[in-house]
C-alpha cells in the first residue's frame, strides 16, 4: 500500500479508479485495495459465519457469496480458528491429569494468563505490570472504581458522558449511592450541545476546567459505543490531572480498535471486555488497567487470594502479600476455558500489529465513507430519496473503525432486508445502523458488497431509488 501513503482514503479509492480506469464505486477498486492488503491473510485465521447458517439470512434473495458481510465484529468478534484446539488441549489435559493441569502443559492453569498479559499490554499501550486479565468488564470497572473514588464534601462527583453504555451509567450511579451520596448531585452528565450527536473535545475540556475542583473521577469511553466517537483521551487526563482529579477510560470499544497509549497519556485506570475487536468470545475475560504511578499507593479495596504474591499465595498462612498495582486487584482463579479464546485472538494481534492493523483500518472505513457519501449524500432535487447521515466523526483521528449511519427513514425494514441478504449489522431504531469493518478479518470487498446489498434493500423496503 506504499503506493498511496500520504493520500486520504477518498485521494486511495479515486487513484485506484484512476489506474484501472473504472469508476471509483466499482467492485474492482475493492478487489484490487484486497489484492493490495498486507493483512488480508488474516482473515483465515478466523471463522466466518457462512450465509447458509446464519438463522436470519434467506438464499434466494442474498448474493450468492458463501461467506456472510460480517460487519458486527464491534459487538461480538469472530471466533480465530485456533480456538477450539487451545480449548481441546486443556479439557485433554484436565481428562487425563486433573489437578495436575494447575502446574503442567503449554497453559499451566495457575498462572495461566501470565504469557497473554504482554501482548495484551502491547495492544494499549501499557506495561506488562499495568494490565490484569480478570473478571467481565462491568466487574472492573466496580472494582476499579472502589479504589478511585473517593469521594470528599467538596470534590464528589463522577463526569461522563449523557449517553454512555447503560452498565456504565449504572455502575457510576450504584457507586454514587453506595458511598450514601445522591447520583443527582453527584452524577455529572454531559450532553452534546443541542441538535449535535457527537461531544466536542472542547466542550469535554471546559467542562473540566470550570467544575474541576468538585469532580473526583472523570470517567469517559475510549470509543463511544453509539457513536463510534473516539475521544481524545491524552487532552481529556492532561485537563481532569490539572484539576487533582483521577482519570479513566472503559476502553470496550477502543481496545484492539484504536491506537491507544494508556501509559504515555498518563491515565490513571482503564477497563476494557475481550469480545467485542478483540473476538475472545462472549462473557470473554476482561482486562484492568492502573497505571504504575498508582502501583504502590492506589490499593484494591476488596481483596483474594489471587491479589497475593504467586512466590507465596499457596503458603495459604492467612497473611497478605499484596501483588504492587493492578495485580493486587485479582480476586480468583483464572478461568482458563476463557483463556484459550483470548490467546488464540491475541496471538493473532501479535502478528499484525496495532499499527498495520490501524493503517488499514482507517482506509477501510474511509472506503466505506467514501461510497456511503456517494450513494447516500442528500440530494435536493430528488427530496423522496432516502439519503444517510453519517454521525461518526468524518476526521479519521476522532473515530476506530465503526461508521454509525443515520438514515432519513425507519430502518427496521431495511435492516431485516439486510439480514435476509446476509449481513450482520447492528440496528438501533428508530434508524441508526452502526456498521463496523474489522481490519483483522473484514475485507475492501465485505464493503463493497455491503453497499451493494444496501442498495438493493432500500430498493425493496419502499424507499424509492
Ligand atoms: C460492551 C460494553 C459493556 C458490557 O459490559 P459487560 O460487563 O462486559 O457485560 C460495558 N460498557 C461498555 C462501554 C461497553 O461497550
Amino acid at each position: 500500500m506504499e503506493q498511496f501513503e500520504g493520500l486520504t482514503p477518498a485521494q486511495t479509492v479515486e487513484r485506484v479508479s484512476t489506474q484501472l480506469g473504472c469508476p471509483p464505486t466499482s467492485a474492482q477498486v475493492a478487489e484490487f485495495l484486497d489484492e493490495q492488503d498486507p493483512l488480508r491473510p488474516l482473515r483465515g485465521e478466523f471463522f466466518l459465519p457462512r450465509v447458509s447458517d446464519l438463522p436470519t439470512s434467506d438464499l434466494s434473495v442474498a448474493d450468492g457469496c458463501a461467506d456472510c458481510i460480517y460487519l458486527v465484529g464491534n459487538s461480538l468478534g469472530l471466533q480465530p480458528r485456533l480456538t477450539q484446539q487451545y480449548l481441546k488441549e486443556e479439557l485433554d489435559k484436565w481428562a487425563k491429569t486433573g489437578v495436575h493441569g494447575h502446574t503442567v502443559g503449554p497453559r499451566p492453569w495457575a498462572w495461566a494468563e501470565d504469557d497473554l498479559e504482554q501482548m495484551m499490554a502491547d495492544l494499549v499501550g501499557a506495561k506488562r505490570e499495568e494490565v490484569a486479565l480478570m473478571n467481565a468488564l462491568t466487574v472492573n470497572l466496580h472494582l476499579l472504581l472502589l479504589s478511585f473514588y473517593k469521594p470528599t464534601t467538596s470534590r464528589h462527583k463522577i463526569l461522563l458522558e449523557a449517553k454512555a453504555f447503560p452498565s456504565d451509567h449504572y455502575a457510576v450511579e450504584s457507586q454514587i449511592r453506595l458511598r450514601g451520596l445522591d447520583p443527582e448531585e453527584s452524577m455529572l452528565l454531559l450532553p452534546p450541545r443541542p441538535g449535535e450527536e457527537t461531544l466536542r473535545t472542547e466542550d469535554i475540556l471546559d467542562v473540566i476546567e470550570k467544575e474541576g475542583p468538585s469532580i473526583a473521577v472523570v470517567m469517559f469511553s475510549g470509543v463511544q459505543y453509539y457513536t463510534g466517537q473516539l475521544f481524545n483521551m491524552a487532552a481529556i487526563t492532561e485537563a481532569g490531572h490539572r484539576k487533582g482529579c483521577y482519570v479513566g477510560f472503559d476502553c470496550a470499544h477502543a481496545a484492539g480498535n484504536a491506537l491507544l497509549q494508556l501509559h504515555d497519556w498518563d491515565v490513571d485506570f482503564a477497563c476494557w471486555c475481550s469480545y467485542k475487536y478483540m473476538n475472545s468470545g462472549a462473557g470473554g475475560l476482561a482486562a484492568a488497567f492502573v497505571h504504575e504511578k498508582h502501583k504502590d499507593t492506589v490499593r484494591p479495596a476488596l481483596t483474594g487470594w489471587w491479589g497475593h504474591d504467586l512466590k507465596t499465595r499457596f503458603q495459604m498462612n492467612n497473611e497478605m502479600e499484596l501483588q504492587p498495582g493492578v495485580s493486587g486487584f485479582r480476586l480468583s482463579n483464572q478461568p482458563i476455558l476463557l483463556v484459550c479464546p483470548l490467546q488464540a485472538s491475541l496471538e493473532v494481534f501479535h502478528k499484525a500489529g496495532m499499527a498495520a492493523l490501524r493503517r488499514k483500518s482507517v482506509l477501510l472505513t474511509g472506503y466505506l465513507e467514501y461510497l456511503i457519501l456517494h450513494y447516500y449524500s442528500p440530494d435536493p432535487s430528488q427530496p423522496q430519496r432516502p439519503y444517510v447521515h453519517i454521525i461518526t466523526p468524518s476526521d479519521p483521528e476522532q473515530r476506530g473503525c465503526q461508521l454509525s449511519l443515520c438514515f432519513s427513514l425507519p430502518i427496521r425494514r431495511v435492516f431485516q432486508e439486510l439480514e435476509r441478504r446476509g449481513v450482520a449489522c447492528d440496528m438501533r431504531e428508530p434508524s441508526v445502523l452502526r456498521v463496523a469493518p474489522v481490519p483483522l478479518y473484514n475485507s475492501f470487498s465485505d464493503v463493497h458488497r455491503f453497499i451493494e446489498t444496501l442498495g438493493a434493500a432500500l430498493g425493496v423496503s419502499g424507499g424509492p431509488l
